[in-house]
């Protein structure tokens, strides 16, 4: 099973994303979570991507690609992955292409988790309270809000031409929406 999870900051991606990985005992990689597991051991990577995600803009996409290209290399990723917040720009969705046809894995679902703007900005709000991510100000927030608009929205209509599109309603409590994002995956 090789997913890649879409939907803007604050809906919910990463909760489902560790759900989904589980069920389907796949590895979950979220280039968020790499990103700053670098950060916070303070590599070269971790201090080239925090100028970015301080400020709630993308990483630039050669960085975000090469990792992403080693990290699909591993060979925990035999049997699928769920690639959570990458690919993220049209650039990115060539490179993952690239990576995928070099490997004979395409793709088999693009999930996108939709979600009300007003809600997710009160869940990100809610979310800086509790774990204190530098990149959960209001003004950050904002930010990373309509870089999204920008920059990953188009996606959807990209892999809605491929086929690959699975649209999934983000609003409810988590097992709600897991539930949903379940049935959608094995119908
Ligand atoms: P996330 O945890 O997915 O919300 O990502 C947090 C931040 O990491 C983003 O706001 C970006 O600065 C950076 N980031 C994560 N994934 C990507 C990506 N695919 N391309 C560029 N930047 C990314």
């Amino acid at each position: 099973m090789r997913i890649v999870l879409m939907g803007p900051p604050g809906a919910g991606k990463g909760t489902q994303a560790a759900i989904i990985a589980e069920q389907f005992k796949i590895p979950h990689i979220s280039t968020g979570e790499i990103f700053r597991a670098n950060v916070g051991q303070g590599t070269e990577l971790g201090i080239e991507a925090k100028k970015y995600m301080d400020k709630g803009e993308y990483v630039p996409d050669a960085v975000t690609n090469k990792m992403v290209a080693a990290r699909l290399a591993e060979p925990d990723t035999e049997n699928g992955f769920l690639l959570d917040g990458y690919p993220r720009t049209l650039e990115q969705v060539g490179e993952l292409e690239r990576i995928l046809d070099d490997l004979g894995t395409p793709l088999d679902h693009v999930v996108e988790i939709t979600a009300n703007t007003d809600e997710v900005v009160a869940r990100l709000l809610n979310r800086a309270k509790l774990d204190g991510r530098a990149d959960d100000t209001e003004e950050v927030i904002r930010r990373r809000m309509e870089v999204y608009a920008e920059q990953t929205e188009p996606l959807v209509a990209v892999y809605e031409e491929k086929g690959l599109l699975l649209k999934v309603d983000g609003m409810g409590d988590v097992e709600e929406v897991s539930g949903r994002l379940l049935g959608a995956l094995q119908a």
